[in-house]
Parts: C-alpha cells; structure tokens; sequence
C-alpha cells in the first residue's frame, strides 16, 4: 500500500515561465474539465480540497504543483474545455498544457490523462495521446467514473475505449473517486 503522508500546495503558473522546482520528478495530471481530474487528484493525496474543480474560477487555469510527501509533485494543468471561459482563454490554455508537456525545462516523468468513462476517448484526448507520444512521455489512462457504468457493461466500454484509442499498448485504468477502486494503482503508476 502506497502512504501519502503529506501534500501542499507550492505554487501555480499561469504562463510559459520557468518552472525553478529543482529536481524533485513531477507526474501530471491532464483531462478534459468535469472528467473528475480535482476528485481523483484529492483521492489520491486524502485532501479534500487541495485540487479545485475545473467548475470554479481562480487557481484552475493555471499550471498546480503539490509537493506529495515531500518527494513528488503532483502537476495540476488546467482542465480543457470549461464551457463558461472564452475561446481565447481556452485556446491559451491548451497552449500552456502543450508548452508544459513540449518545451518547459523539467518535463514530467509520467502522465495521467484522465478521461469520464462515459463520454470516452474525444478530441482534445487524442491530441493529448499523440504528443505524449510524439514526447515520448511515459503515459497511462484513467478511466474515470467508472461506478456510473453498469457492473455488466464495464468491460464493453473499456473495450471500445480501446478500440477508439487504437493501441494496445496503452493501459487504462479503471478508477472512481466514489469507491476508490484501483487508488493503490494509481498510486503504483506514480510513485515506482
Ligand atoms: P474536474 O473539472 O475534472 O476537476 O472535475 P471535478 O473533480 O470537479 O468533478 C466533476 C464532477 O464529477 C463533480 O460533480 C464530481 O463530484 C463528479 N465526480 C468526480 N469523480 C467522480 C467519480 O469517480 N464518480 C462519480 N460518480 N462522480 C464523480
């Protein structure tokens, strides 16, 4: 079992400034907004609001690192796609995720996409997926909600989540903030 023991909020950036963390490894996590990005985050960590939901305004569009039990950051990027910001705001967003992931000095070692198990792989996800790869950023996928998806239906839609991803070699796992399943690999795909 993974102990997360603390977790503080360091700083957040809102431009393509140096990130001047040292070399702590960061693991970051990105997905469209309302994909339950804040909750898993705040799950992962047992802080009940150290993430903010993509929903309210303030540190949500910026860049988050929380220095996790002294040794790790957790990478906050803003969630994508928040109906009630501008495009241009948006668009500036996307620009900060890919500056992030593309040319910031300390790249992260790992990458969560966390996607809403029901509304699957979308655009912004698949952008997503091929720079992680074109990075070559180490990457796993978070099915998340998955409590919402009947027990019977599970392996179905992991299966057409696979299908729209179209490589086998990507792991997804499936995650709810609800029951905590899968919280210890999470953790796994973070701290090893
Ligand atoms: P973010 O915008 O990606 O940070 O999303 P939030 O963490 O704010 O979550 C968006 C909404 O989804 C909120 O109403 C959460 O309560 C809900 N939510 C988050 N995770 C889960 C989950 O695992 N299961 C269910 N059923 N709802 C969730």
């Amino acid at each position: 079992m993974y102990n997360v023991k603390s977790a503080e909020f360091t700083r957040g950036i809102v431009g393509t400034n140096e990130i001047l963390l040292g070399e702590k490894p960061q693991v970051a996590f990105v997905g469209r907004s309302n994909v339950g990005k804040s909750t898993l985050i705040n799950s992962l960590v047992g802080k009940k609001d150290l993430a903010r939901s993509s929903s309210n305004p303030g540190r949500t569009q910026e860049i988050n690192f929380f220095l996790v039990n002294e040794n790790i950051y957790f990478v906050d990027l803003p969630g994508y796609g928040f109906a009630k910001i501008s495009k241009k705001r948006r668009e500036k967003m996307r620009k900060m995720i890919v500056w992030y992931l593309s040319y910031a000095d300390s790249k992260p070692k790992k990458v969560i996409l966390v996607i809403d198990s029901k509304a699957g792989i979308k655009e912004f996800d698949r952008d997503m997926i091929n720079l992680l790869k074109e990075e070559k950023i180490d990457f796993v996928i978070v099915v998340n909600k998955i409590d919402k998806i009947k027990k019977s239906l599970v392996k179905k839609v992991i299966e057409s989540i696979k299908n729209e991803i179209g490589d086998d070699n990507i792991d997804l796992i499936e995650f709810s903030s609800k029951t905590l399943q899968n919280k210890n690999k999470v953790l796994s795909e973070i701290f090893d």
